[in-house]
């Protein structure tokens, strides 16, 4: 399975320092041919990145940070996945600051994917516990809240999903999981996902992740990739944390 990188440089960055980011990440990208490093920036860079990367490697591709539940029509402010389609391979669903600013749930995630899919756009799936807990019956409670957010969905559209465990506790506080805590969650993740769906479902870490951790990380067999925010925001660390993870054996 390919293993995943992505860049979620939320709302930072003006137009000619997204520009100078994008094309650093595309120039050091086919450095790593084992991963697959996707960037998300700000809607509205996303066309003029699309413009100004003349040659993106085949492992490089850009990612909407949102989309709309709905195909089109009066949605003031949204953006539909067809017409993300000629920009992004990839788009994020979930994250915990949709669902906390934007109070995205889990029947708007449910029409998001299905609108991704319908136009070949795959999802990433975020999902985590607000509270760090070492207790049993944690993984479960995010395992259920995970299910309720892909209820109606059919298996295959699941399948066509990546997958982003972000304990909401970790991002952006400088405090990630354990590498213990993260492989307990992602194992029963994979155990939940192998009876749910045909193939070993992708699962990305996501949660403070930096230079300093990623190899560490890197090293949790069941995790196959890492989402990073606040670090993608430098090159050159977002490129060490590549380096780090495409050493993985
Ligand atoms: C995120 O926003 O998805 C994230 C993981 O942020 P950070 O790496 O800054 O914790």
């Amino acid at each position: 399975m390919k293993r995943h990188i992505v860049g979620n440089w939320k709302m930072n960055l003006e137009l000619p320092e997204a520009l100078v980011l994008a094309q650093e990440v595309a120039g050091f990208a086919g450095d790593y041919p084992t991963l697959q490093i996707t960037i998300a920036p700000s809607l509205p860079w996303l066309v003029s990145i699309k413009e100004a990367l003349t040659f993106m490697p085949t492992n490089f591709a850009l990612a909407s940070q949102v989309v709309s539940p709905h195909p089109h029509g009066a949605y003031t402010g949204d953006v539909s996945a067809t017409q993300l389609k000629p920009l992004v391979r990839y788009c994020l669903v979930g994250h915990s600051e949709r669902r906390r600013f934007h109070h995205e749930d889990s029947q708007a995630i449910q029409s998001q994917i299905t609108e991704l899919c319908k136009v070949g756009i795959t999802p990433i799936v975020c999902f985590g516990e607000s509270k760090q807990s070492s207790s049993p019956s944690m993984v479960n409670q995010v395992l259920q809240a995970l299910k309720r957010d892909l209820a109606s969905l059919q298996p295959e559209v699941g399948e066509k999903c990546l997958f982003a465990y972000e304990p909401l506790w970790a991002i952006g506080t400088g405090h990630p999981a354990t590498a213990d805590y993260t492989t307990k969650m992602a194992t029963a993740f994979k155990a939940w996902a192998k009876q749910a769906f045909t193939h070993d479902a992708p699962l990305l870490y996501g949660g403070s992740v930096t230079t300093a951790n990623a190899a560490a990380l890197g090293s949790i067999k069941v995790i196959d990739g890492l989402l990073v925010g606040g670090v993608s925001l430098h090159g050159r660390e977002f490129k060490t944390i590549c380096a780090h993870y495409s050493q993985r054996v």
